[in-house]
């Protein structure tokens, strides 16, 4: 797994919690998971946002 530079601020930002992909939430509402959004269907899904990422991650 690579991490990409996660910036120390980490309000807005979730992790998929199949794959850990980090975003804000709104690149996970607007473009989905770029891993799971075929089968998670977050793009353009609050709902699905909420429950398939977490705002508690270990950065
Ligand atoms: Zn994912």
């Amino acid at each position: 797994m690579t991490l990409e530079t996660i910036p120390k601020d980490l309000r807005g930002l979730r992790a998929c919690l199949v794959c850990s992909l980090i975003k804000s939430f709104e690149q996970f509402e607007y473009e989905g998971c770029d891993n799971c959004d075929e089968f998670l269907r977050m793009k353009n899904n609050r709902d699905h946002v909420y429950d398939c990422t977490s705002s508690n991650f270990d950065g």
